[in-house]
């Protein structure tokens, strides 16, 4: 069973490698960005919540995640593995994780940490505003993003080098180039 968690800050390629990963090893990619904006175009009342938060790059509370990686977890396209991009982001949402997984006897395999310069994720973010046009993709929003995955995320790092689930992989390069990185991490475990 293949469980992977994809570790970076924004515009590190998570969602991208997300993808690829989630055909190659036929586990469900589960993007909770990607949920929350669904729930803002549907005008759900988590999207109603999830939406000022998400416009300013401050992070959605951790109950609130908490309790939609827990339900989607549940589904039964999870039972066989599953791959999480952008979650965890705290420390109280890794630990609500470990939960999880222990009271489903399964543990977190492999947490993939994206490594990318800050000079070029800042490049990237301002390429995205414009091609997706993300309404966080403003430069404040941008900036704040950063500032709270470094205060917030970036922590995690150590936290799972210290549980011995760390994979470090170099961010740059093509897509494919990265994507070998990983595989082939994975390959040799
Ligand atoms: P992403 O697409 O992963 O960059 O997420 C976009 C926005 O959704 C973030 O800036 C947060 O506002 C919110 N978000 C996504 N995942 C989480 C999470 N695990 N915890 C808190 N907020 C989140």
């Amino acid at each position: 069973m293949m469980n992977l968690i994809l570790l970076g800050p924004p515009g590190a390629g998570k969602g991208t490698q997300g993808h690829r990963l989630s055909e190659r090893y036929h586990i469900p990619a589960i993007s909770t960005g990607d949920m929350l904006r669904a729930a803002v175009q549907q005008g759900t009342a988590l999207g109603q919540e999830a939406q000022r938060y998400m416009d300013s790059g401050a992070l959605v509370p951790d109950e609130v995640m908490i309790g939609i990686v827990r339900e989607r977890l549940c589904r039964d396209d999870a039972k066989a593995g599953f791959l999480l991009d952008g979650f965890p982001r705290t420390v109280a949402q890794a630990e609500a994780l470990s939960r999880l997984a222990e009271a489903r006897s399964r543990s977190i395999a492999h947490v993939i940490s994206l490594e990318v310069p800050e000079q070029e994720l800042l490049q990237r973010l301002a390429g995205r505003r414009q091609i997706e046009g993300r309404h966080d993709d403003t430069a404040a929003a941008i900036c704040h993003r950063l500032e709270v995955y470094r205060r917030d995320t970036a922590p995690l790092i150590e936290y799972y080098r210290q549980r011995g689930v760390l994979r470090s992989i170099p961010g740059v390069g093509t897509v494919d180039e990265i994507f070998q990185r990983i595989t082939a991490v994975l390959c040799n475990l």
